[in-house]
């Protein structure tokens, strides 16, 4: 009687600090060799072994027998998981042991954790373009189980784009990039749900495309299409994480005037004037900037959705990968934006 109060107090200790499971597991586990130790050393009539109660092989079998439901029960988790590959857990909001052991790097991360990894699979995120910065974008959202990455781009692969856009290969030259992107993150990990949207992102479908996602990251490579994102984002009120890349340079922010940020048009009112800033097909790009920034849009992407350190909310990194130096600058919102003026906050 007193093992087993110890035991449900232990048990209780663990749940109050949540630990893992096998902590918990590991205190039971040296509590019953501590109890088998004491009747194994001590004499019968010793005071402590009468206290426990029972005997050495009352004690010993007790514990063989735990010992083989907890491995029985391990067993047939196995056996599931393999049966059913790629399959999504029918529970929402917990993890196979398959899971678990994919996002331990996660799990272990104080800033990240448990909560956190359940988070990312509940999170709905939306990357529009499937070229330099959302293949590693796709790529790293895929890897960390975001549990649904809609994916919108209208253009096919071609071998131009495989000197920085990684997540598609040569044998998948010509085939719409939203597909390849797929594949390559069903195959990097088959736990998340991927949507692909083999079209033109339109005024018309931003709308409602956005209002089923919680978070917008763009790598478009045109100021068209980065306008017409902010508007529709600032429309939905979502965050939406922008970055851009040009030749060595590249840029990332998290605009979010509902929450008192600038929007992407506080930043930068107007386009520049053509031959300002060329597109990347015009001017190049060094292959690795996208890699860099792109993962840099996952990072912010997950520290967003975990609740993790300090955002770029109101900040914008500036990497110049040609001299190696990073630096931040503050943004500031503009009252008389155009897209977000009098919406929001009046900045935090
Ligand atoms: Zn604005």
């Amino acid at each position: 009687m007193t093992v087993l109060l110890i035991a449900a107090a232990l048990v209780g200790f663990g749940l109050a600090l949540r630990l893992p499971a096998r902590v918990v597991w590991v205190m039971l586990a040296t509590l019953w060799a501590a109890v088998l130790l004491a009747h194994l050393t001590l004499p019968g009539d010793h005071a402590l072994t009468r206290a426990i109660g029972g005997s050495a092989a009352h004690w010993f079998v007790g514990g063989a027998v735990v010992a083989l439901i907890l491995l029985y029960g391990r067993g047939l988790a196995a056996l599931r998981a393999r049966a059913r590959p790629g399959a999504l857990p029918a529970e929402t909001g917990t993890f196979s042991p398959a899971e678990l052991d994919r996002y331990a790097r996660h799990i272990v991360l104080r800033e990240v954790g448990g909560p956190g990894q359940k988070r990312l699979k509940g999170a709905r995120v939306l990357v529009v373009g499937a070229g330099g910065l959302g293949s590693p974008a796709l790529l790293y959202l895929a890897a960390a189980g975001v549990g649904r990455i809609g994916v919108v781009d209208d253009d096919t692969v071609s071998s131009s784009n495989l000197q920085r856009q990684v997540i598609h290969t040569d044998a998948r030259i010509g085939q719409p990039k939203v597909f390849s992107a797929q594949a390559a993150m069903k195959a990097l990990n088959p736990f998340v749900e991927v949507r692909p949207y083999n079209r033109r992102l339109t005024e018309g479908d931003a709308p409602a495309l956005f209002a089923e996602h919680d978070l917008i990251l763009d790598g478009s490579d045109n100021f068209d299409t980065r306008y017409m994102v902010n508007a529709a984002a600032v429309a939905a009120g979502k965050p939406l994480i922008s970055a851009a890349i040009t030749q060595w340079e590249g840029q990332i922010s998290l605009y979010d005037p509902a929450r008192g940020a600038p929007c992407y048009a506080c930043i930068f009112p107007e386009r520049p004037a053509d031959g300002l800033a060329p597109a990347c097909s015009v001017a190049g790009v060094m292959g690795a900037l996208p890699g860099v920034v792109g993962a840099m849009m996952a990072v912010e992407a997950i520290k967003e959705i975990t609740g993790a350190g300090e955002g770029l909310r109101g900040r914008m990194l500036i990497y110049d990968a040609l001299y190696a130096e990073a630096r931040g600058i503050v943004l500031k919102r503009n009252p008389g934006c155009a897209v977000c003026g009098g919406q929001g906050g009046a900045g935090r």
